[in-house]
């Protein structure tokens, strides 16, 4: 475990623009090499593991007024709320395509209830689903509920680590309280969620390496308390924000691929997480660098996988737009082994 001091010194070196970018990247490569290759019993070569996920968008209503998002209220998207047997239709198109790993995605309403999640992620277990959840903070018995019904992990970005800025992008609703938003993944911990995954959106904020820094101090004190669980990182860059929103300060690909490293060297078995957010070309880079689990052929709208995108918008397009065979072919053909 590192020392903030160290934590400091690490990120500053690793993002600084003369510290040069092949050796940033090949001490990101070594450590998930070293990690998380795997022997095949067919095969006499290692194979790096990458777990492949999908999202589902279960309700895009959403009190909250992130400046950022399009799901922002009270907005005029097309918005709906599916039903479990609707999402359960949604995760069958999802595992007729392979996949295990289902993120149950949700903006923050009423009709998003413990129960309701509950039950969607009982009903994924037991058709042999890995579920896990982005949704609004809860409190721990909510968790517990959750964690309960079988629920693998939580993400939940801070979206940024500045205060004030905090404040300007979260003007109204449940989510402009920074601190109820920060405290939600140790409540999760403390519920005995199993996966705890952070991260920010890249763009917010002037000043990336502060908000890297605090995301890792973050991530290391709750692992100091809950030594037993996996971590995550995803590293979200604004992408398609509502008309009217510019993202201040856009992180630039070398930057972007630069953080990734620095959370490779800093938590060497820790999941890092991308998602179609981002073109292919710089997916397969990275993939080959340090991720270990991205999703694929993803909708981000609710019924999106069952053609009922005439009722509901999208959050946003994604950029990555191959299908998940294509991406799982290119991931074998490059020395992965791809799980589900
Ligand atoms: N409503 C929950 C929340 O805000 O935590 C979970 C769902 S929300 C759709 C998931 C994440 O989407 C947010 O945490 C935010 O970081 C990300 N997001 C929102 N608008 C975005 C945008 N324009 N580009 C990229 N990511 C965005
Ligand atoms: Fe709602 Fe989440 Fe979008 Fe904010 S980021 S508007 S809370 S869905």
């Amino acid at each position: 475990m590192f020392s903030y001091s160290d934590i400091t010194q690490i990120t500053t070196r690793f993002l600084h623009p003369e510290t040069p970018l092949d050796m940033v990247v090949e001490e990101a490569r070594h450590l998930t090499r070293t990690i998380f290759s795997q022997q095949k019993s067919d095969s006499p070569h290692s194979y790096w593991q990458m777990r492949l996920f999908a999202p589902i968008y279960v309700s895009n209503f959403c009190m909250n007024q992130c400046l950022y998002c399009g799901f922002r209220g009270p907005g005029t998207i097309r918005r709906s709320h599916l039903s479990v047997t609707e999402v359960l239709t949604e995760a069958e198109v999802l595992m007729n395509r392979g996949f295990r790993s289902l993120l149950i995605v949700a903006g923050e309403s009423p009709r998003v209830t413990p129960e309701y999640l509950s039950e969607i992620i009982a009903r994924l277990v037991q058709q042999n689903g890995v579920p896990s959840v982005e949704i609004a903070p809860q409190p721990v018995e909510n968790y517990a509920k959750m964690v309960a019904a079988g629920c693998s992990g939580i993400t939940l970005f801070q979206e940024t680590y500045n205060r004030d800025l905090y404040q300007q992008y979260h003007p109204a609703g449940p989510k402009s309280d920074y601190d109820w938003r920060y405290g939600a993944i140790e409540r999760a911990a403390e519920a005995g969620m199993p996966q705890l995954g952070f991260g920010f959106l890249l763009g917010l904020a002037a000043d990336p390496r502060e908000e890297l820094i605090a995301m890792i101090s973050q991530a290391s004190d709750l692992m100091k308390r809950f030594p037993d669980r996996n971590l995550g990182f995803s590293l979200p860059r604004l992408h398609a924000a509502p008309n009217g929103f510019k993202p201040p300060f856009p992180v630039g690909d070398e930057l972007f691929i630069r953080m990734y490293c620095t959370l490779r060297v800093i938590f060497p078995e820790a999941n890092l997480v991308l998602s179609t957010r981002e073109k292919s070309e710089l997916r397969n880079q990275l993939a080959s660098i340090c991720i270990t689990q991205m999703s694929a052929g993803s909708s981000t709208a609710p019924g999106g996988y069952t053609q009922r995108t005439e009722i509901s918008d999208p959050q946003f397009e994604i950029t990555d737009e191959r299908s998940v065979t294509e991406v799982q072919n290119w991931l074998i053909r490059n020395g992965h082994h791809v799980i589900y």
